[in-house]
């Protein structure tokens, strides 16, 4: 790998980080959720640094805090490079944040450099990627990729605020917040730099990767049902215990999972009635299946079902199934995805490529226009959404230098 020089950016970039870390409801750790007073001064400390940057900024109808340095003529179309400013509870400071600061050092570099692209730039900070607050994710993405549904506008948090109302008391009309949509032609493309968030790259000892997709996933609510009896007096003969059986097909989940090359979790399990000298009548569980290839993940899930069906007709279980999630995986356009692989080879001869495990507000984006995405190691084992989050500063130096050559090989793609 090529050493690089000292770059001032890299030190802005990790102190507006530090300086975002600060912004929190919480007073001894990180919190900061969409439509909160957090948030209004986190858009206006990056719209500041955008501007330092050398953009025109504003905020949308959705609460995105948005940037843009023109091209070489006014009104081109945008290459759009974002990722989110909202947080979990008790977060780390670098998901989302990171490749909302990078994108603004990208465009200090190359407005510095007096290169004038053929497209426009633009930053994005989205809003309320993780849903922390109304437990509905992607909430700025979708506004922006114009899939916004005014049904949102009833979801409401802890207190029992509605969204319609947190977005009126942070000074946005809700009936407008479906203007925040962008049109397909007004947009090139949508790139993001944002963390590993999983141990594969520092495993392997490299600092980027070129990301391929991003996960499709499916949630279901699982039922076998039995039947309760006393637990001394029901012999084995005729018992229906409902919670071995979910047992057996819990086992089944991993297997078939790590066999498919898929990720199964059941995160919830409960028995029911619930009493320690009870049979359980009834278990529930839930499942999270994804994969980079929605047959991959569709795949397991027939072999899971059927397999539980097995086991339920040999035990004298019921099996019902309730579907209440379902995301497609996201593929990442292939000249972008190129193009941020010519990036990462300014700091890597041999760029890395990784699906993405979790989502991101580039499955959001998708709908408007073509994505990639650039991931950074991250350290601790890639520990995310907690507070030992960690990248090092080589990496980061590394990661501008990729994601800058990356927006310079679309430039090249578009005649720049
Ligand atoms: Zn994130």
């Amino acid at each position: 790998m090529k050493p690089t020089l000292a770059a001032p950016g890299v030190d802005r970039a990790l102190a507006h980080l530090d300086e975002l870390a600060r912004i929190s409801s919480l007073p001894d750790a990180l919190e900061r959720v969409s439509l909160s007073p957090e948030h209004k001064l986190a858009n206006a400390l990056t719209a500041g640094w955008m501007r330092e940057a050398g953009m025109e900024t504003w905020q949308d109808q959705a609460g995105n805090q948005c940037g843009r340095l023109e091209g070489r003529e006014p009104d081109l179309p945008a290459l759009v490079l974002g990722s989110h400013l909202d947080t979990v509870k008790d977060a780390g400071r670098y998901d989302g944040m990171l490749g909302v600061m990078l994108a603004i050092e990208v465009v200090d570099r190359i407005r510095r450099s007096g290169r004038s692209l053929p497209f426009a730039l633009e930053v994005v900070g989205f809003t309320d990627e993780e849903g922390t607050r109304f437990g509905t994710a992607l909430l700025g993405s979708r506004a922006f990729a114009g899939t916004w549904d005014d049904a949102w506008l009833g979801l409401t948090d802890r207190k029992g605020t509605t969204l319609a109302d947190a977005a009126r008391a942070f000074g946005l009309d809700p009936a407008a917040i479906r203007e925040a949509g962008r049109r397909p032609e007004e947009l090139v493309g949508y790139l993001e730099a944002h963390i590993e968030q999983g141990p594969y790259l520092e495993d392997a000892g490299r600092p980027l990767a070129a990301v391929s997709s991003i996960a499709g996933a499916r949630r279901f609510a699982l039922t076998v049902t039995g039947r309760a009896g006393h637990a001394g007096g029901t012999p084995y003969d005729r018992r229906r215990d409902a919670l071995v059986g979910a047992a057996e097909i819990v086992v089944e989940i991993e297997r078939v999972a790590k066999e498919t090359g898929t990720i199964g979790t059941v995160g919830r399990i409960r028995a029911f009635p619930g009493g320690v000298n009870v049979v359980p009548g009834t278990a529930r569980f839930s499942l999270d299946l994804r994969a980079e290839f929605d047959e991959q993940r569709d795949g397991a899930w027939g072999r899971i079902d059927a397999f539980a069906r097995e086991v339920c007709a040999r035990r004298g279980l019921g099996w019902s199934v309730e579907e209440f999630y379902r995301a497609d995986a996201v593929h990442c356009d292939p000249a972008l995805q190129a193009a941020i692989e010519e990036g990462i080879r300014t700091v890597d001869p041999d760029p890395p490529v990784l699906w993405s495990r979790a989502g991101h507000d580039g499955m959001a984006v998708a709908a408007v226009t073509g994505i990639a995405m650039l991931f950074l190691r991250c350290g601790n084992g890639g520990i995310s959404h907690h507070p030992d989050e960690t990248v090092t500063t080589e990496d980061v130096r590394a990661a501008l230098d990729a994601f800058e050559a990356a927006v310079l090989a679309v430039a090249d793609r578009h005649g720049g």
